[in-house]
């Protein structure tokens, strides 16, 4: 079976242009959907992270909104911008940018976030509702990888998944997805022995690791679906977790980083702010 490139910057682009058309049938009723971004510090990724969310979001004719708040802003200073957002009716979606500078508490900052206009789904409550398969505000980079992994056509149902991550924001959530798609889910992590014993087993496997070249070839089932989250600068270049020259030699589909995982997680921020919007009209 030769492997597929999984393009996430065309499938993204695909998802922007219908979140274009219901951004303009809000707009005609009298809504146009905002998004708050609130930057604490000045670390250079983070910057572009935002700029290209703001970008983005203008793009799809959404309302952006950047709150820039310098390095020593304290807590309480934080939960007023916050608060003062979640009151504000032109915004539907706020996003505090992670990771926030130390010593921010990032749980209170979260958790300071209107859960209905928690757009990356990191509230707690919305978390919850996640685990306990209520409708929820599903976060963006494991709903995107979701979206990603139905682009193969492949029927979940009773196959084996492997998560190599268990961060709040991309793990954990991720292996819910997968186990409510009716996957049978193994979470690897720092502790865990052998991994390439578990990811050898995967029908699906998702690397959100954070190393570069972390899963090999010889780690992966052939035919397997090879999702890979990780983003790591290596050389000035920007490479995933993935070794893709190997992994793409056996695997089915397999994500490039770029091009991959990162475009659909924009597009489904403004998935997330566009749903909440369509709440408010
Ligand atoms: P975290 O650092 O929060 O989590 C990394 C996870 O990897 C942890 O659970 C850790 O285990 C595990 N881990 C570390 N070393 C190993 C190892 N040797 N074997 C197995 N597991 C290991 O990162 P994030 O979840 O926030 O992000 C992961 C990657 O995804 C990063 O590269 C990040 O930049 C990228 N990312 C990409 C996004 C995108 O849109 N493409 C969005 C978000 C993140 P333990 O818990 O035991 O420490």
């Amino acid at each position: 079976m030769t492997c597929q490139r999984l393009d996430g910057k065309a499938l993204a682009l695909q998802v922007r242009e219908e979140i274009a058309r219901r951004t303009e049938a809000l707009k005609a009723r009298g809504v146009t959907p905002g998004l708050a971004v609130i930057l604490v510090g000045d670390d250079p990724a983070s910057e572009i992270y935002v700029r290209n969310k703001g970008i983005a979001c203008e793009k799809a004719g959404m309302r952006s909104v950047t709150v820039r708040l310098p390095a020593g802003t304290t807590q309480e200073e934080l939960r007023a911008r916050i608060e003062a957002l979640n009151a504000d009716p032109d915004i539907d979606g706020i996003l505090v940018q992670l990771p926030l500078p130390a010593p921010l508490d990032e749980r209170q900052a979260l958790n300071a976030i209107l859960p209905e206009k928690d757009v990356d789904g990191f509230h707690l409550l919305n978390a919850g509702r996640l685990l306990t398969g209520e409708s929820a505000v599903v976060p963006c980079t494991p709903k995107g990888v979701m979206r990603l992994i139905r682009e193969t056509g492949l029927d979940l149902s009773g196959r084996e998944a492997v998560v190599v991550g268990r961060s709040n924001i991309v793990g954990k959530p991720m292996a819910l997805l997968l186990m409510q798609s009716g996957c049978t889910v193994t979470v690897c992590h720092s502790k865990t022995r052998d991994l390439a014993a578990h990811t050898r087993r995967a029908d699906v496997l998702v690397a959100a690791v954070g190393r570069p070249g972390i899963i090999r070839g010889d780690m992966v089932k052939p035919g397997a679906v090879v999702i890979d989250v990780g983003i790591n600068r290596v050389d000035g270049k920007v490479v995933g977790d993935v070794a893709w020259d190997e992994v793409s030699s056996v695997a089915g589909w397999v994500t490039p980083v770029p091009g991959g995982v990162g475009p659909m997680t924009i597009a489904m921020l403004l998935e997330n702010t566009v749903e909440i919007a369509e709440r408010r009209a």
